[in-house]
């Protein structure tokens, strides 16, 4: 209906806002039945070593919802953060990742790392901690809180870090590892490092897409291999597509890999079929428990 724009900024630039504010309503009002409707999928893509066993897993979430389709979280998320939905949305994708890892465990594929994305204002709404306590309680046992990875973004602690690294400390005294998500992308990522108790560097996938061939890159990835190092941290690099850029990674470090080139992202289903069938990620079958209650 808005083909024949008028070449005057004003309206054209009015046009798509109102469009953008309408969107936003829009799916702040969806969100909020989305959940209840079981609109929400989530989906696990591995992460996997050298020798292509795989690791861990990162938790991915998608929304198809029956009134505007597919959703990305990168245009959702931040709007169930505004809203407050992102606590009752981030607990239910939690309890679903801790389901279907309790659920590969019993099927004889226990998986050593699962990693979840929060949100910032997720991590610092109250009762976090409680709440990751009971779910870890409820659906693996306390003694399986080592196996959870946290990933978030140093855009979390630009609000109150000394809030942030409160909790970071609590959960980390529970056993729960994090993951410093699309490092390197921010402005502050070296400070945060000093600061802030992480476990894990994750090599954003704007460095990973050309490494193959861009010395900047290149010389980027190697940076935060060695900042890796120094800090005692594991690194996975995310976005890897390519053989080429694989081979290069894997000669330059000591990483975990996850990207398309290995697997797209599964529901838990598929995951443990790829999981069964693929030779080198096979289950130790010898070690399965026995398949009693
Ligand atoms: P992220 O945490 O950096 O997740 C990695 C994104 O890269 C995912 O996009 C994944 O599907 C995509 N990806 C993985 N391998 C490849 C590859 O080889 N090539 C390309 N082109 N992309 C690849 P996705 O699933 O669309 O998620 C986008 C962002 O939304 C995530 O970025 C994360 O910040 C956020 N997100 C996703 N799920 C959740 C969630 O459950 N909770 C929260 N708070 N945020 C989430
Ligand atoms: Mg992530
Ligand atoms: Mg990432
Ligand atoms: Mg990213």
């Amino acid at each position: 209906e808005v083909k024949d724009r008028g070449r005057d900024g004003v309206v054209v630039f009015s046009d798509e806002l109102s469009r953008a504010v309408e969107r936003h309503l829009q799916i702040e009002r969806c969100l909020h039945f989305a959940l209840h409707n079981r609109e929400i999928e989530v989906l696990f893509q591995p992460q996997v070593d050298t020798t292509g066993r795989i690791r861990s897993a990162e938790t991915l979430i998608r929304w198809h919802s029956a009134e505007l389709g597919a959703v990305s979280p990168a245009e959702f998320i931040p709007i169930a953060e505004q809203t407050g939905y992102i606590s009752e949305l981030g607990d239910a994708v939690i309890a679903r990742a801790f389901q279907a890892l309790r659920d590969w465990d019993r099927a004889g594929f226990p998986l050593e790392q699962l990693a979840i994305n929060i949100s910032p204002r997720q991590l610092v709404h109250l009762n976090f901690v409680h709440r990751m306590q009971d779910l870890i309680t409820r659906y693996l046992g306390r003694e399986h809180a080592h196996r959870i990875t946290l990933e978030i973004t140093e855009h979390v602690v630009a609000e109150d870090t000394d809030r942030v690294i409160h909790i970071m400390q609590a959960l980390r005294q529970m056993g729960l590892r994090f993951s410093m998500d699309d490092f390197g992308t921010g402005f502050s990522s070296l400070s945060y490092l000093k600061r802030l108790p992480f476990d894990e560097l994750k090599i954003d996938r704007s460095f990973v897409r050309q490494v193959d061939h861009d010395t900047n890159d290149q010389a980027m990835v190697r940076t935060i291999c060695d900042i890796a190092r120094q800090f005692g941290l594991a690194v996975v690099a995310e976005g890897v597509e390519t053989e080429a850029q694989y081979r290069w990674l894997t000669t330059h470090g000591d990483l975990l890999f996850q990207g398309f080139l290995f697997a797209r992202p599964m529901d838990a289903n598929a995951f443990f079929d790829h999981c069964r069938r693929a030779p080198a990620l096979k289950p130790d079958t010898s070690r399965a428990a026995p398949a009693a209650g």
